[in-house]
């Protein structure tokens, strides 16, 4: 019997209360489904939706063999392309398709895609705190689990909230931050843990997106004497022309990325040699198949991977990141969010941090599954984010 796929469908769920979105493929084989993320969690309900009414119909009857014909022509079906709606979507299937062609093949999927280039997947972890103590402390204990790499805030991005005395009168909603004081934290942050820790550790930031292109060119020079891993989204993808002048003026390394849904965007920053690290996030880009691809350019040009990892990439998103970093040559360093008890229990097979490295394991396909009745008992909340309404501390609205 042909192998056909059957049923394309959205499963919502919020183990950590994050909501995620999981993409299910099914054939006609029997017990042969394939699982995918889809995950944009702040619009999560028309990622969903998209899956269930357009992706169902247009993929039912069609071979599940056919990874890169689907993905293109499921990419350009409604024309205008590249969002990060429809490329969510297109990323849980086309996780789901390889993981039913490793099914098929009984081969994990790092094996398909050439083998492991590592044994090992070395991580970073969050160490973010109110007072520089909390910070410290919280990077000890990383150190002490073994963690190489560790991203340092202060007070969550863009720091501490701004104080009420420097707001104007009647000021609107919004999450205020103190872009003057955040630059001076930072700085100080990194001088005390390196004060602390002396330089046998890695460490990284990120900027989130948060300075004006001038501030943070001074900020990533002002850090050089702390020699750190990368410094991240120090720009908005709107003001990527600037990276050329921070290129020439500082030799911190840059990673960049993780808003990024569209080619053009990272083409020229790779081809250029402008970035260190490519941090997309894997759904937002429309998921394995053009994240191979865009893994083999970085190689060409010495740029590495850093995939996006927080918690609102699901555990499947989490393992597809896993077999890409173990079978990649660039593969850099994976940002590593960690999980509780609930969703390893919604999430069966879940890649497992020892030490400082993350280890898949090696069943076919992803090697990950996700519990349909489990994931009914965390739904997901509809309240609307709050941070992603930055405001600096007149009230002008900043990139989140
Ligand atoms: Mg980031």
């Amino acid at each position: 019997m042909a192998i056909k796929i059957t049923k394309v469908k959205a499963i919502c769920t919020a183990p950590e209360r994050i909501p995620l979105v999981i993409v299910k493929v099914e054939t006609n084989q029997p017990g042969l489904y394939g699982v995918g993320c889809a995950t944009y969690t702040q619009r999560f309900l028309t990622v969903a939706h998209a899956v269930d009414t357009y992706f169902d119909p247009l993929l039912k009857g069609k071979d599940p063999n056919k990874i890169e014909d689907i993905w293109q022509m499921a990419m350009v079906s409604p024309y205008w392309r590249n969002g990060p709606i429809l490329n969510n979507a297109l990323s849980g299937v086309d996780m789901a398709l390889w993981d039913i062609k490793g099914k098929l093949a009984n081969m994990p999927l790092y094996d398909i895609f050439g083998g492991k280039a590592r044994e090992g997947v070395r991580v970073y972890r969050h160490a973010d705190g109110r007072t520089l103590d909390e910070v410290g402390d919280r990077v000890q204990a990383f150190i002490d689990q073994g963690i190489q790499v560790i991203r340092l805030q202060f007070g969550g991005y863009g720091g501490r909230s701004a104080l009420d005395s420097m707001k104007t009168e009647n000021p609107c909603d919004g999450a205020y931050y103190d872009p003057l004081g955040y630059q001076l934290s930072v700085v100080k942050l990194f001088d005390a843990m390196r004060k602390r820790f002396g330089f046998e550790i890695e460490f990284c930031h990120d900027v989130h997106e948060r300075l004006e292109p001038i501030e943070a060119i001074r900020l990533a020079k002002e850090l050089e004497p702390y020699r750190l891993f990368f410094l991240e989204d120090a720009l908005a993808p709107e003001q990527v022309d600037w990276f050329k002048i921070m290129r020439n003026q500082t030799h911190t390394p840059i990673a960049m990325g993780e808003l990024f849904n569209n080619p053009m965007e990272w083409l020229g920053l790779i081809s250029d040699r402008l970035i260190d690290f490519i941090r997309v996030h894997i759904s937002q880009i429309g998921g394995i198949t053009p994240a191979r691809k865009l893994a083999i350019l970085c190689e060409n040009f010495g740029v590495r991977t850093a995939w996006h990892g927080p918690g609102d990439v699901s555990p499947v998103g989490h393992a597809a990141n896993i077999h890409l970093d173990l079978s990649s040559w660039n593969f850099g360093i994976q940002e590593w969010s960690g999980w509780s008890e609930k969703s390893l229990e919604v999430f069966p097979g879940c890649p497992e941090l020892r030490g400082g490295y993350v280890y898949a394991n090696d069943k076919p396909g992803l090697g990950i599954d996700i519990d349909e009745t489990l994931a009914t008992k965390y739904p997901c909340s509809e309240e609307l984010p709050q941070w992603t309404n930055a405001r600096r501390p007149d009230g002008t609205l900043a990139r989140p």
